[in-house]
């Protein structure tokens, strides 16, 4: 999959470093605006816990 493509956080509209999904929603955020836990995920890394995909950009 290629990710050339620039994503801008929902929130801000600066850069967006991955995207969340938690409790059915669906957003793109900046460093400021992930979650925690999606901070702590390596470029490129992918996590899902239940309901919730937090996936970070390389
Ligand atoms: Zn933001």
């Amino acid at each position: 999959m290629i990710m050339a493509e620039k994503h801008t956080c929902d929130r801000c509209g600066k850069e967006a470093i991955g995207l969340q999904s938690l409790e059915g929603g669906f957003e793109y955020v900046c460093l400021e605006h992930a979650d925690s836990l999606l901070r702590e995920l390596k470029p490129g890394e992918k996590k899902v816990y239940g309901a919730c995909v937090l996936e970070r950009y390389s």
